[in-house]
C-alpha cells in the first residue's frame, strides 16, 4: 500500500496520459477516467485503476486532476455527475480564459466542490520534470494541502485567489509564444525564399531571441513608472525598421500579412503623435481595443 496520495485523473489526451505517467512513477496510487475509455490502456497496464464511470472515479479520492480540451469538457464531463462533485478538490488543469475559469470555479462551488485552476508552461514531455512550471490560483488553503501531490507534475507557481489569475498567467505566455513562433517562422520562410535552409539562420534566430530578456527587464521598470521617452529608442526609428523588414519579404515573395500588421501598428503609434517617444508608448496604443 503506498503512502503517498492517491489522485483521479479525468482526461487522457498526451497530457493527461502524461500526468498520470508522473503520478505513478512518484508512487502516487492512480484513478482515471476517459471518455474514449481505450486510451488508458497503456496506463492500467503500468498500474492506474480504471473507473467504470466518471462518478466513480470522483467517489474514489478528494483530490481529483482534470485534463481536458477546455471548460466546456469539463461540464460535458461532470454535469452528469454533478452529484458526487461536493466534498471534491478539482485541480483543473485544461486551458481557457481567465473568465471562463472563474465561471467553472463558481459553478463547482455551487455542488460543493474545490476549484483551482492551473495553466501548465510546458508541453507533455515537460511533465515530471521539477524544472518544469504550471501556474495555480484558487483556493489557497485546499492548494497549500495538496501542493506536495501537485509536485510530481512540475513545480507549482501559486499566483493568487482569483481564479482566473492561473489562466490569465499561461494566456500571457501563450501570447507571447504564438506570436513570437510566428515571427519565426516568417524568417525561416525568408531564409527559404533566399535559398537558406532553417539550421542556416538558426544561430542568427536563437541569438536573436537571447537578446529578448535584457529588453523586456529594461522596459517594464519604464513602463511601471509610465515612462516612454524616446531617449534610448524613438517609435519613427522603429516604424523605418519595420517597413524595412516588410519590403525584404514583399521582395521575396513571402506573405506579408504578419509584417503588414506589425507595420500598421508602428503607423498607428506614429500618426497618433508618438513618432518621438520609445516603441514602448505602443503598449498606451494597444491597451484600446
Ligand atoms: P487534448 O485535447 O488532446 O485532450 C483532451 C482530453 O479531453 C481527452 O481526454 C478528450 O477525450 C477529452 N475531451 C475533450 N472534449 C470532451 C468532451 N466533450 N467530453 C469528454 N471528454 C472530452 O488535450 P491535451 O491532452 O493535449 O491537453 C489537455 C489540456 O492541457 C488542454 O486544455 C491543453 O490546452 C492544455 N495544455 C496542453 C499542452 C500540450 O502541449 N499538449 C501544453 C499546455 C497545456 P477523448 O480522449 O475521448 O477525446
Amino acid at each position: 500500500m503506498s503512502s503517498k496520495q492517491a489522485v483521479t485523473v479525468i482526461g487522457l489526451g498526451p497530457m493527461g496520459q502524461a500526468m498520470v505517467t508522473a503520478f505513478l512513477d512518484k508512487g502516487h496510487p492512480v484513478t482515471v477516467w476517459n471518455r474514449t475509455a481505450s486510451r488508458a490502456d497503456d496506463l492500467v497496464a503500468r498500474g492506474a485503476v480504471l473507473a467504470e464511470s466518471v462518478e466513480d472515479a470522483l467517489r474514489a479520492n478528494e483530490l481529483v486532476v482534470l485534463s481536458l480540451t477546455d471548460y466546456d469538457a469539463m461540464y460535458a464531463v461532470l454535469e452528469p455527475a454533478a452529484d458526487a462533485l461536493s466534498g471534491r478538490v478539482f485541480v483543473n488543469l485544461s486551458s481557457d480564459t481567465p473568465d471562463k475559469t472563474r465561471a467553472g470555479a463558481q459553478w463547482i462551488a455551487e455542488r460543493g466542490g474545490t476549484h483551482i485552476s492551473g495553466g501548465v508552461t510546458v508541453p507533455p514531455s515537460g511533465i515530471g520534470d521539477p524544472e518544469s512550471s504550471t501556474f495555480y490560483s484558487g483556493a489557497r488553503a485546499e492548494f497549500d494541502r495538496h501542493k506536495a501531490t501537485l509536485e510530481a507534475l512540475t513545480s507549482a507557481d501559486f499566483r493568487g485567489e482569483d481564479p482566473g489569475l492561473a489562466a490569465l498567467e499561461y494566456q500571457i505566455g501563450m501570447a507571447m509564444f504564438w506570436t513570437s513562433m510566428l515571427g519565426y517562422w516568417q524568417a525561416v520562410a525568408l531564409a527559404n525564399a533566399n535559398g537558406l535552409k532553417a539550421s542556416d539562420i538558426l544561430a542568427n534566430a536563437q541569438s536573436t531571441v537571447e537578446s529578448l530578456p535584457g529588453f523586456l527587464a529594461f522596459y517594464a521598470e519604464r513602463i511601471d513608472a509610465g515612462n516612454h521617452e524616446g531617449d534610448v529608442d524613438r517609435l519613427a526609428m522603429g516604424l523605418a525598421s519595420v517597413e524595412h523588414v516588410l519590403h525584404t519579404i514583399a521582395d521575396a515573395g513571402v506573405d506579408t500579412a504578419l509584417q503588414a500588421a506589425v507595420v500598421d501598428i508602428f503607423r498607428r503609434g506614429v500618426e497618433g503623435g508618438h513618432a518621438a517617444d520609445s516603441f514602448s508608448s505602443l503598449v498606451e496604443l494597444l491597451k484600446r481595443k
